[in-house]
C-alpha cells in the first residue's frame, strides 16, 4: 500500500509510487501541506467479514491494519498489536475492577425484531490508561514508533498541541519510549483539573509540558509554524502524532468492524455509528471502514456549541472558526474553530481530485472558507452516509441526567454530545452505536452539575490532582517553543553521551 497526499504531492504512480506505511508513520503533514491517504481503500471480501467476525481485538487490528501495512512483516505487527491491545492494558481495571474484552459493546436498548425496535448501544472506548478513546490508537503508535526508529537507528522528537485528550494519551503511550523525545504544548488553564494532572504529574525525563498562554488553535499554530521551519524540523528531528497522523486514524478503523459485529449477527445487516466529533479524525476512520465495505448505514456526526463541521453537512459551507469565535465548553476536545483531518474526507468527496482541494483549502489557509452547495460535489453527500446534528449545554446535561436514570450508566459530556445527536436519527433499519469518547471521571464537574453526584474515579485515579506537576508556562511564541526544544533536547543528547 503506497499513500499519496490529499493536495498531489507526492502522488503515487506506477513509475513514482508514494510513500510506504513506515514511511509516513513518523511523518506530520505531506511536503506540499496537504494530508497522507492510502492511494485506493482497500476492501474487505464477504468472506474475509466471515472470518473476522470472530477474532479477538488483537487478531482483528493485525487483520484490519494488515491491509494499510505491507512494510513490516506480519509476524512483527503481530507482536506490536498483541503488545498494544491487551486486557491489561484496556480492559482490566480501569472502569470498574472487572476484567473485560477491549472495546465492548454495551446495549442501552437490546434489538427487538417483535417491536421494531433495532436498539441503541455504547462502543467503550475508553479503557485505557488515559480513559478516552484515543488511547485506542495512540498506544499502538507508541509500540510502532519504538519498532520503526530501532530499524532506523534514529531518534524522533514529538511535537503536538492538545486541547486535552490527544496530549495525555500521547505521553502515556510514549512515555520512557526508546530513542523519542515528546513536547506537548496545552493551552494554559483550559483543560480540567484532572487532564491537567493527567498530563503534568508525570515526570518521565522524556516527557515536556508546555501550557501556552492562549487557546488550543494558538498552541496548534505553534506547532505548524515550528513543522515549517525545516532546517530546524530537520536538526531535532521533529514529528507529530496530533490527529493528522495516519497510523492513528488506521489503527482506529479498527474498532469500526469491532463495534459492527458486536451489534450485528449477520453481515448482512446495517449499523448506524453516532460520532462526537471534533478534528474528524475518529469519524474519518469510520468514513474510511465504510469505503472499506463494512456495512455502515449512517454516519452519525456531533459537534457541540462549536459546530462547523454540523454547519457543513447541513448548508455545505465549510466556514472556519475565528479564535475568538471559538467557545469553551464543557465538551472541551470538541472545541475546534476548523477540523484538521477534514481534508481526507473532501477530497474522497471531490473525487479524489488534488487540484480542486489545493484550491478549497488555499482559501481555508487564507483564513477564508469555501461553499459546495450547488456543486455536484455536495449532491454526493449523501452515497458517503453522513449526517449531522449539534448539542449544547443544556443538551448535554440532560442526555446526562436521562442516561444515568434510563440506563444506570454514568456517560461523560462528549459522549453525551453523541448520544442526543444520535437520538435524532435513530430508525427502526438499524441498531445505533454511539462511539463513548471518554469516561464521566474526566468531567466530574459537568457531571455533578447534571446529577449531583461525583462520578466513580476508577482505581488508581484518585487523588491524581495532589500530586507534584512539571509544566512549563509560555507566551504565545514559536521562538520560545523551539528554544525550549533545542535547550532540553541538545541536553539530553549530552547526557547519553
Ligand atoms: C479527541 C476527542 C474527541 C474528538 O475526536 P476527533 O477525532 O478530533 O473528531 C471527542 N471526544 C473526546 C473525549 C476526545 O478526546
Amino acid at each position: 500500500m503506497r499513500y499519496l497526499s490529499t493536495r498531489g504531492n507526492p502522488s503515487s504512480t506506477a513509475d513514482s509510487p508514494g510513500p510506504s506505511f513506515s514511511q509516513i508513520l513518523l511523518a506530520g503533514l505531506a511536503p506540499d501541506g496537504g494530508l497522507y491517504v492510502p492511494e485506493t481503500y482497500p476492501r474487505v471480501t464477504v468472506a474475509e467479514l466471515a472470518q473476522w467476525r470472530t477474532l479477538s481485538y488483537a487478531e482483528l487490528a493485525c487483520a484490519v491494519l494488515g491491509k494499510f501495512i505491507d512494510d513490516i512483516p506480519l509476524a512483527d505487527l503481530r507482536r506490536l498489536v498483541g503488545r498494544a491491545y491487551t486486557a491489561e492494558v484496556f480492559g482490566n481495571g480501569r472502569r470498574d475492577g472487572q476484567a473485560r474484552d477491549i472495546a465492548p459493546l454495551r446495549w442501552l436498548e437490546r434489538p427487538d425484531a417483535a417491536r421494531g425496535e433495532a436498539g441503541l448501544a455504547i462502543l467503550e472506548l475508553s479503557n485505557g490508561p488515559t480513559l478516552a478513546f484515543k488511547d485506542m490508537a495512540m498506544q499502538l503508535l507508541g509500540h510502532l514508533f519504538e519498532y520503526v526508529l530501532a530499524i532506523k537507528g534514529e531518534e524522533i522528537t514529538i511535537l503536538g498541541a492538545t486541547s486535552g485528550d490527544t496530549g495525555s494519551s500521547a505521553e502515556y503511550a510514549l512515555r520512557g519510549k526508546q530513542g523519542v523525545h515528546v513536547f506537548m504544548l496545552s493551552p494554559h488553564e483550559r483543560m480540567s483539573a484532572f487532564q491537567r494532572a493527567q498530563m503534568y504529574s508525570l515526570h518521565d525525563a522524556n516527557i515536556h509540558n508546555i501550557a501556552v498562554r492562549g487557546m488550543f488553535d494558538d498552541a496548534q499554530d505553534i506547532v505548524k509554524a515550528v513543522f515549517k521551519d525545516q532546517a530546524f524540523k530537520a536538526r531535532y528531528r521533529i514529528g507529530a502524532v496530533n490527529s493528522i497522523n495516519w497510523a492513528r486514524v488506521a489503527a482506529q478503523v479498527v474498532y469500526y468492524f469491532k463495534g459492527y459485529f458486536a451489534a450485528t449477527d449477520s453481515d448482512r445487516q446495517q449499523v448506524a455509528f453516532a460520532v462526537p466529533s471534533g478534528n474528524f479524525g475518529n469519524i474519518c476512520a469510520g468514513h474510511i471502514a465504510r469505503m472499506m465495505g463494512l456495512p455502515i448505514g449512517r454516519l452519525v456526526l456531533a459537534t457541540n456549541e462549536n459546530d462547523v463541521l454540523d454547519e457543513f453537512f447541513r448548508s455545505g459551507v465549510y466556514r472556519p472558526r475565528s479564535a475568538a469565535e471559538t467557545r469553551t465548553t464543557s465538551s472541551p476536545s470538541m472545541d475546534i474553530s476548523k477540523a484538521s483531518n477534514f481534508e481526507r474526507f473532501v477530497f474522497d468527496l471531490v473525487g479524489r481530485d488534488p487540484a480542486v482541494v489545493r484550491r478549497l483549502w488555499a482559501a481555508v489557509d487564507a483564513g477564508g472558507s469555501f461553499d459546495l452547495s450547488g456543486t455536484p460535489f455536495l449532491a454526493r453527500l449523501p452515497d458517503f452516509g453522513f449526517v449531522s446534528g449539534k448539542s449544547t449545554h443544556a443538551d448535554r446535561l440532560l442526555t446526562i441526567r436521562q442516561t444515568y436514570e434510563k440506563y444506570g450508566l454514568m456517560i461523560d459530556t462528549h459522549t453525551a454530545d453523541g448520544l442526543k445527536v444520535a437520538a435524532q436519527w435513530r430508525t427502526p433499519e438499524m441498531p445505533m452505536v454511539v462511539l463513548e469518547t471518554a469516561l464521566a471521571a474526566k468531567f466530574e464537574e459537568t457531571i455533578v452539575e447534571a446529577i449531583g453526584c461525583q462520578p466513580v474515579r476508577p482505581p488508581g485515579l484518585q487523588g491524581i490532582e495532589d500530586l507534584p506537576q512539571r509544566v512549563e508556562v509560555v507566551d504565545v511564541s514559536v521562538e520560545t517553543v523551539k528554544r525550549l526544544i533545542a535547550q532540553r533536547v541538545d541536553a539530553m543528547s549530552v547526557k547519553d553521551k
